[in-house]
C-alpha cells in the first residue's frame, strides 16, 4: 500500500515537472500534439528497493541501521550521541539532550520510524513528545519541526497544528493515521530546503511533503519559517544542515527510533 502511494506521488510529480519544462522555456508555444508533452530525458536512475519497503533502497544514506549511533552527535556540544541503543532501536535520553546527524543535507527523502511506549502517561504536548527537525539551524528556533506525539485515534487532546503529523505550529496534518502507543509508526518525508539571497532574505521557501504510515499528511506544504513555540515563524539564512531529533523531556518517555535513512535529491 505504501509503495503504491509513493509511486503515485512520484508519477504526479514527474508529470507536473514535465509540463513545467515543456510550457515554460521554449517559445511559450502551447503543446498541440501528444509528443509535445512527452519527456524522455533525464531517464530516472534505476535503484534496488526491497518489496517489503522495510530496508533502505540501494542509493540511501544510512543514518541508523540498528547497531550504533556513529552517525549522530549531541546537539549541544557535538560530542558522541548518548541515547541508548537496544534491539535495533535507540531511545530518547532527556538528560543528554537533542541529537543530530554528523552529516549535513539540503534536499532529501527521509525515512524514519518511531515508537511511543504502550505505558505512556501524560497528556497533550507531554504525551510522547519528540520531533524531527528537518534542518537543524543556528537560528533561535533551531530549525523546522515535524511533530512526533501520541495521536492515536485523536484521543490525546492538543492543538491540531501541534499534533502528530503537523509542521509544528504551522500546518495541520491532512488526516491522522497515527498508530496506537506500543506500535511502530513510519514517517516518509520529502524536504525541499529554502534558498536565500545574498542579503539573507528568502529566495524560495522550504517545502514539506510527508507520509505517516504511508498516508499523506502534508502535501507540498510551503513552510513559513523556522519553528517557533511562541510568535511568528521566520527564516534565518542557512545552508546544508543536520537532521535533529528532539529530547522534549516528557516524564513518560522513552520514545524510540529505528531504521533511519535518506536519499539526497
Ligand atoms: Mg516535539
Amino acid at each position: 500500500m505504501k509503495i503504491s502511494v509513493l509511486s503515485t506521488l512520484a508519477i504526479l510529480l514527474t508529470t507536473s515537472g514535465a509540463f513545467a519544462q515543456i510550457l515554460s522555456p521554449t517559445g511559450n508555444k502551447p503543446p498541440t500534439k501528444p509528443e509535445d508533452t512527452e519527456v524522455y530525458e533525464p531517464v530516472p536512475k534505476v535503484v534496488q528497493a526491497d518489496k517489503a519497503f522495510d530496508t533502505p533502497p540501494s542509493d540511501a544514506v544510512i543514518l541508523f541501521d540498528g547497531k550504533n549511533l556513529d552517525e549522530w552527535v549531541l546537539s549541544r556540544d557535538k560530542s558522541p550521541a548518548k541515547w541508548k541503543v537496544e534491539n535495533g532501536a535507540f531511545t530518547v535520553n532527556k538528560p543528554s539532550g537533542d541529537i543530530q546527524t554528523k552529516k549535513t543535507f539540503t534536499n532529501y527523502q527521509l525515512h524514519i520510524e518511531y515508537l511511543i511506549p504502550s505505558y505512556i502517561t501524560g497528556s497533550g504536548q507531554a504525551r510522547g513528545n519528540s520531533g524531527i527537525f528537518l534542518a537543524a539551524t543556528n537560528g533561535k528556533a533551531g530549525g523546522y519541526e515535524i511533530q512526533v506525539l501520541d495521536g492515536y485515534n485523536n484521543e490525546n487532546k492538543t492543538y491540531v497544528n501541534g499534533m502528530v503529523g503537523s509542521v509544528y505550529k504551522e500546518s495541520i496534518p491532512l488526516v491522522n493515521p497515527a498508530k496506537k502507543a506500543g506500535e511502530w509508526n513510519v514517517y516518509d518525508i520529502i524536504w525541499t530546503a529554502p534558498t536565500f539571497n545574498e542579503d539573507g532574505t528568502v529566495k524560495t521557501k522550504a517545502r514539506i511533503t510527508a507520509f505517516l504510515n504511508g498516508v499523506l499528511v502534508q502535501n507540498n506544504y510551503e513552510v513559513q519559517g523556522e519553528t517557533a513555540y511562541i510568535g511568528t515563524h521566520e527564516y534565518v539564512k542557512h545552508g546544508p544542515a543536520p537532521i535533529k531529533l528532539q529530547a522534549h523531556g516528557d516524564r513518560s518517555e522513552p520514545i524510540s527510533y529505528r531504521n533511519i535513512w535518506l536519499r539526497e535529491l
